[in-house]
């Protein structure tokens, strides 16, 4: 069963979204995204070798 990779909820209990990440397919529920696009470092372990970009410090 597909589960998301940063809560580990099912498919069954809520619904996920589908990524391709290195020729895999991983799974991510709605509430995890926000971790995944502001803190993608949190989820650095559970996608071996991610680019992590740092935000820029604020220029403006
Ligand atoms: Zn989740």
């Amino acid at each position: 069963m597909n589960t998301c990779l940063n809560c580990n909820r099912s498919e069954e209990q809520i619904p996920l979204l589908v990524m391709q990440f290195r020729n895999k397919t991983v799974h991510i529920c709605p509430q995890c995204l926000p971790v995944l696009i502001h803190k993608p470092e949190n989820l650095a372990e559970k996608l071996p070798g991610m680019e992590i970009i740092k935000p820029a410090e604020h220029e403006h």
